[in-house]
């Protein structure tokens, strides 16, 4: 069995890293608000360069290994970026996990849900590899349904939201190409709620 077939379940690490998942710890992330519940999830999509399914630049923006001198000008105009998210699901289900779920990843930046801002505070961020022109795949949606299931055993999720709910008018992902009503139907998700 591969890797990326490999089942998500928490590590005996104390912050929330999970095993099945690579790691790949990003240093853009801080502390949440004390006692803050980790109570929404939120949805984005992303690849590097747009379109591409391949290759490690997601992994290095997240790193802040992308240079202003990087060949390729969509890249390189990321060079100043301080962005994270907790998860990436990529096309076939491989995990790669950036920030311990206890942690405040940097993914949502100026949001609202319910008439509380700075989502970042109190969700977890799962990235999607995709680029709105394409559906997700199979394994994308096994290994999202598996994600929920793993991270509602150590935080209370409530709500479920796309960036594009959250930042609208300035974010679109995950898309139109993102099928909620699947999502939302997995047993996994039960219970979960999209305010939108
Ligand atoms: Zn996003």
């Amino acid at each position: 069995m591969t890797r990326s077939a490999g089942v998500v379940r928490w590590s005996d690490r104390p912050d929330g890293w999970m095993a099945g998942a690579r790691w790949v710890p990003s240093p853009n992330f801080d502390q949440r608000p004390p006692g803050m519940p980790v109570d929404t999830l939120i949805i984005h999509f992303i690849s590097l360069p747009p379109g591409v399914f391949s290759g490690d630049a997601v992994e290095r923006l997240f790193l802040n290994k992308i240079g202003a001198d990087d060949i390729d000008p969509q890249l390189a105009s990321l060079a100043d970026l301080r962005v994270s998210a907790h998860l990436l699901v990529r096309r076939r289900g491989e995990v790669v996990q950036f920030v311990a779920t206890d942690h405040r990843a940097w993914h949502a930046g100026p949001s609202r849900i319910l008439d509380r801002e700075r989502c970042n505070d109190f969700s977890v961020g799962i990235e999607l590899e995709g680029d709105g022109e394409h559906r997700f795949t199979e394994s994308q949606y096994k290994k999202l349904a598996q994600l929920i299931e793993v991270l509602r055993t150590r935080h209370p999720l409530r709500w479920i939201a796309g960036h594009e709910d959250i930042a609208p008018g300035r974010k679109q992902d995950p898309g139109p190409w993102f099928d909620w009503p699947r999502a939302l139907a997995t047993r996994a998700a039960a219970g979960l709620v999209r305010p939108f």
